[in-house]
C-alpha cells in the first residue's frame, strides 16, 4: 500500500500532521511584526525545552551546523580539547575539531560501550596548568544507541574550573532530562529533525554565560555562524539572516504540542518506549548492543546473530513499509536500529515489534516463542 510509511529511524523522525499543515502556508516577511511575534513565542518555548534562562539560538543548518557553531565561537586554533569517542557522531566532533586546528585528544571507548567518566577525571585533574579548553561529548550516541553519563563527566569538568563543556544533544534533547542551567552545561547543540518533531533544517545552540566570556577571546574564523549576531537578533525577537519561515511555522506548533504534553511526560514516554522496545527485542531472542544502564532513549541498536541485520531491514521495508536504520561504519551490516524519538507512541512500538516477529519468522529465526515480543512490550506499557 502506498503512502503508509512508518518512519522508525532516529532522524528524520515522524512529523505530526498539525505541524505539516502549519508549514503549508505562504511565507511572510521575516522583518514583519507578525513574524517577530512568532519568533518571540518560539524563543520562550525553546528556553523552556532547554531548561535555561539564556536565549537559545536558532541557525539554518542541520545538527552538524549547530555543532560547528559550538566549536568556532568559543575556541581558538591550537586549543587543547578532550573529545569522547565511542561512535560515529563522536568521531564527527573529533574530525571537526581536527579540521579547525585544535589539539584534539580522543578519549576512546568501544562502539557500544559508554564513555568512562574516570578517564576524563584523570585527564582533567592532571591538567594543573589549565590547558584543556573544552571537553566535547556526544550525550546520546545515535550510531550505537548509547547514552553517555554526561552528568558525571560534567561534574569533573566543573571541578577543573576552566574548561567548557560542549555537548551534542541532538538525540537527547526532548527525550531525556537535560537540565542545562542546573548542570551548568556551556554549549548544547541540537537539530530539528530529531526530538523537535519537525523536518530537518534548523540547528539550535544553548550558550552559558561562561561560554559567552570565552566567545570574547575566541579566535577561530567565523561569519555565517558567528553566534554574536544571533544573540543580538534573538534578544530583539529577530534573526540576522532570512530564516526558513515555513519551518518556523512548524516549530511554533511543535513546541506548543510539547508544552501541552509537559517535559516530565515527554521523558516518561521516551523511557517507556525505550524499555518496551528493549524488552521485546530480547524476548524475541535478539541481543541488544547497549547495556540497560547506558541505553539511549532515542534509538535501540539490535545486533542479531541468527539473521542478517540488513535482511531484517529490507524485508521490514518491503513487507510492512516500516523504515529501520542500519549500522554505520564498522557496525555496517552488524546491527539494525529502531528509532523511537519524538512523535512516537506506544502504538508505533507495538506495530514495529509485531512486524519484527513476522520478519524474523520469515528469515528462519528459530528460537522464538510466537507473540513473545508483543507480550513483553505490552507488559511494560501496562506497568508504567
Ligand atoms: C543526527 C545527529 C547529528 C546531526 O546530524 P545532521 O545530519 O547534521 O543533522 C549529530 N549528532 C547526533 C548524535 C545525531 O544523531
Amino acid at each position: 500500500m502506498e503512502n503508509k510509511n512508518l518512519l522508525m529511524i532516529p532522524g528524520p523522525t515522524p512529523v505530526p500532521e498539525k505541524v505539516l499543515l502549519a508549514q503549508a502556508q505562504h511565507p511572510i516577511g521575516h522583518r514583519s511584526p507578525e513574524f517577530s511575534e512568532i519568533i518571540g513565542e518560539i524563543n520562550e518555548n525553546l528556553k523552556w525545552l532547554h531548561q535555561t534562562q539564556q536565549d537559545v539560538l536558532t541557525v539554518t543548518a542541520s545538527g552538524t551546523g549547530a555543532m560547528e557553531a559550538g566549536i568556532i565561537n568559543f575556541l581558538s586554533p591550537g586549543d587543547r580539547v578532550l573529545v569522547g569517542c565511542n561512535g560515529k557522531f563522536a568521531e564527527r566532533w573529533a574530525d571537526m575539531s581536527d579540521a579547525f586546528g585544535l589539539q584534539t585528544e580522543r578519549i576512546n571507548a568501544a562502539w557500544g560501550e559508554p564513555l568512562d567518566p574516570k578517564v576524563f577525571r584523570e585527564k582533567l585533574e592532571a591538567d594543573t596548568n589549565k590547558e584543556i579548553k573544552a571537553v566535547i561529548i556526544t550525550h546520546s550516541e545515535t550510531s550505537t544507541g548509547i547514552l553517555n553519563d554526561l552528568e558525571t563527566i560534567n561534574r569533573h569538568v566543573k571541578n577543573h574550573g576552566e574548561a567548557l563543556i560542549i555537548v551534542d544533544a541532538v538525540t537527547s534533547l526532548g527525550a531525556v532530562n537535560l537540565p542545562i542551567d542546573d548542570w551548568g552545561l556551556d554549549v548544547v547543540a541540537s537539530g530539528s529533525q530529531k526530538g523537535y518533531m519537525i523536518p530537518p533544517g534548523l540547528g539550535f545552540i544553548a550558550v552559558s554565560e561562561k561560554a559567552w566570556q570565552a566567545y570574547e577571546t575566541a579566535k577561530l574564523p567565523k561569519f555565517y555562524f558567528d553566534l554574536g549576531a544571533y544573540r543580538n537578533s534573538t534578544a530583539k525577537n529577530s534573526t540576522p539572516y532570512t530564516p526558513p519561515i515555513n519551518l518556523m511555522y512548524g516549530l511554533k506548533v511543535a513546541l506548543n504540542m510539547m508544552r501541552e504534553e509537559g517535559l516530565e511526560n515527554i521523558f516518561a514516554r521516551h523511557e517507556r518506549n525505550t524499555k518496551a522496545t528493549r524488552e521485546a527485542v530480547q524476548a524475541l531472542g535478539l541481543p541488544l548492543l547497549a547495556g540497560n544502564d547506558a541505553a539511549s532513549r532515542a534509538v535501540t541498536a539490535v545486533a542479531p546473530t541468527t539473521v542478517e541485520a540488513e535482511k531484517v531491514r529490507s524485508v521490514m521495508k518491503k513487507q510492512f513499509d516500516i523504515s529501520l536504520a542500519g549500522g554505520q561504519n564498522q557496525l555496517k551490516g552488524k546491527i539494525f536500529r529502531i528509532g523511537h524519538l519524538g512523535f512516537v507512541s506506544e502504538r508505533d512500538v507495538l506495530t514495529v515489534i509485531s512486524a519484527l516477529e513476522e520478519v524474523l519468522r520469515e528469515l528462519g529465526h528459530e528460537t522464538m516463542t510466537p507473540g513473545a515480543g508483543v507480550a513483553a512490550a505490552t507488559r511494560v506499557f501496562a506497568e508504567s
